[in-house]
């Protein structure tokens, strides 16, 4: 007997949405972005699957990145969020993931935390999204202070993300990537580092937040990315089918309730129908 509510997941999927960005963004690599338990479609399995297609995948946390190394996963992973210890550092370092340094104080716990190989951090400038990010006016020196360091590979990768992205009205892209752009542009050595900009709204919509790595998440389940309609409502395929059944048909008349503490009323006389799902 199935149950009576199912949410089925088609890896396969993820794994075409994951192909229309690369489609998109012909000139990046792209990185799948799997936080979050894969957007609630399941880590482990999504990561299995996905891996062999994939340039790189993305976590929020250290303890994400950590359980996909356990599950044998030998791809790339950046933890966006990067780390806050030096337990965590080193646990990163021994698992070969990539940080992202957000903060003064991560560059800090680098220069402080002796590693035993070099590793690999990507620089988050807060270009207007004032939620993550080095300050444009601490940028350059963390830049000098990490490139100084004999435990960071040199090459940083520079990144930044969008606020507005989803709002094809909006104007704050393109102000954000002025502010990337003339920042790096402006200091010496940084030019010939790689950049990562885009998520999937900016991946399928603004072509200069094209870099060297893209970070598609939303995309890859085949969620709407736009608050307006966009062509790539078509293009991306749902990842999830949600099924459940009708257990209950009952007749109601205006001004009868439903429900505990009756807290709903039809408004006029009504069909409803009782679904197999939900909390209560
Ligand atoms: C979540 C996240 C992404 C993916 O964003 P989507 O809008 O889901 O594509 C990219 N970059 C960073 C830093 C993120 O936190």
């Amino acid at each position: 007997m199935s149950r009576q509510t199912q949410a089925i997941i088609h890896l396969d999927k993820i794994k075409q949405n994951y192909q229309l960005a690369n489609q998109w963004a012909p000139n990046s690599k792209n990185i799948a972005i799997i936080k979050a338990d894969a957007y609630g479609h399941g880590l482990l399995k999504v990561a299995t699957y996905l891996q062999p297609h994939v340039a790189a995948f993305g976590v929020a946390i250290i303890d994400e990145a950590l359980a996909l190394r356990q599950a044998g996963i030998t791809k790339n992973i950046l933890v966006l969020q990067g780390v806050n210890e030096a337990e965590e550092l080193q646990a990163a370092s021994d698992a070969d993931l990539w940080l992202t340094i957000h903060h003064p104080s991560q560059v800090d716990l680098v220069l402080s935390t002796q590693l035993k190989k070099p590793i690999k951090l990507w620089l988050k400038l807060d270009s207007g999204m004032h939620r993550l990010g080095i300050l444009p006016q601490q940028y350059r020196k963390a830049i000098e202070d990490l490139l100084a360091c004999a435990w960071v590979d040199p090459a940083l990768v520079l990144s930044s993300h969008f606020s507005s992205a989803g709002d094809l009205t909006s104007s704050t892209s393109a102000q954000q990537l002025e502010v990337f752009n003339q920042l790096i542009e402006s200091q010496a050595g940084c030019q010939n580092l790689e950049r990562s900009l885009a998520n999937s709204a900016a991946l399928a919509s603004i072509i200069e937040s094209h870099t060297d790595w893209n970070r598609p998440g939303i995309m890859l389940y085949g969620l709407p990315l736009f608050e307006q309609s966009h062509s790539s409502d078509k293009a991306l395929q749902a990842a999830m089918t949600f099924n459940t059944r009708v257990i209950a048909i009952r007749q109601l008349k205006k001004g009868e309730f439903v429900g505990y503490s009756r807290r709903w009323q039809p408004k006029k006389n009504s069909s409803i129908a009782t679904l197999a799902v939900g909390l209560c």
